[in-house]
């Protein structure tokens, strides 16, 4: 999942107006960002097979450190934690629901891996496999999304039109991942993916974070 996970990000602001948008979409990819790091460093590992899966060629046969339930879990309390004593003064529900925003990576993630999510260590693995039913994945993805800029932007669409634009952006950045040709190497994915989770969480920051400061 990758676009997706950007659908629990627009939900959570719209129930928590005080969580910078930019903050949610790095706490919904953290697993994915601290995986990119850790592949880059060999810690985890990941091989390109063409063909693997319907929708991408990754066989993620080694990544418990990020992807494993109990160091998800482990990743979430430490995000959340973090909030709390950065972003004072963060109510603690904000940073409890920043900690489940990292968790619902996890919880998105089962759906569409193959069986490569490990319960703990490397270990009894679970997923779901919709990365190889490209006609529910890929709607799926656009939905969660797009459903969760509706949610958010509800009550003022106007407002929101460029944001809206961006995320037909980011259902064609999410076609165009999905139909290119394989990455060259597990250092150009990892790369790939840090560096799109950060530029993204840059251009929501953009078009919402920086306008609501200038409102307030
Ligand atoms: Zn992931």
């Amino acid at each position: 999942m990758f676009i997706g996970h950007y659908g629990v990000s627009f939900a959570v602001k719209a129930r928590d107006k005080s969580i910078p948008l930019w903050m949610l979409f790095i706490a919904v990819q953290f697993l994915d960002v601290f995986w990119g790091v850790f592949v880059l460093a060999g810690i985890e590992k990941v091989r390109i097979v063409p063909g693997f899966t319907a929708t991408n060629p990754l066989d993620l046969y080694y990544m418990p450190y990020t992807h494993g339930l109990l160091t998800a879990i482990g990743w979430s309390i430490a995000f959340g934690a973090a909030y709390q004593l950065i972003a004072r003064p963060a109510a603690a529900r904000s940073s409890l629901i920043v900690g489940l925003a990292v968790f619902s990576h996890w919880v998105l993630d089962l759906l569409v891996h193959r069986p490569d999510l490990p319960l703990y260590d490397n270990s009894a693995k679970v997923g779901l496999g919709l990365w190889n039913v490209p006609a529910i994945e890929l709607p799926l993805e656009a939905l969660l999304l797009l459903g969760g800029m509706w949610l958010c932007f509800r009550d003022n669409l106007a407002r929101a039109t460029s944001t809206f634009v961006f995320g037909v952006l980011l259902v064609v950045l999410q076609l165009y991942f999905f139909f290119a040709p394989p990455p060259p190497s597990a250092q150009a994915i990892a790369l790939t993916a840090i560096g799109s989770y950060v530029v993204l969480a840059l251009v929501i920051w953009w078009l919402q974070d920086r306008k609501a400061k200038t409102r307030a």
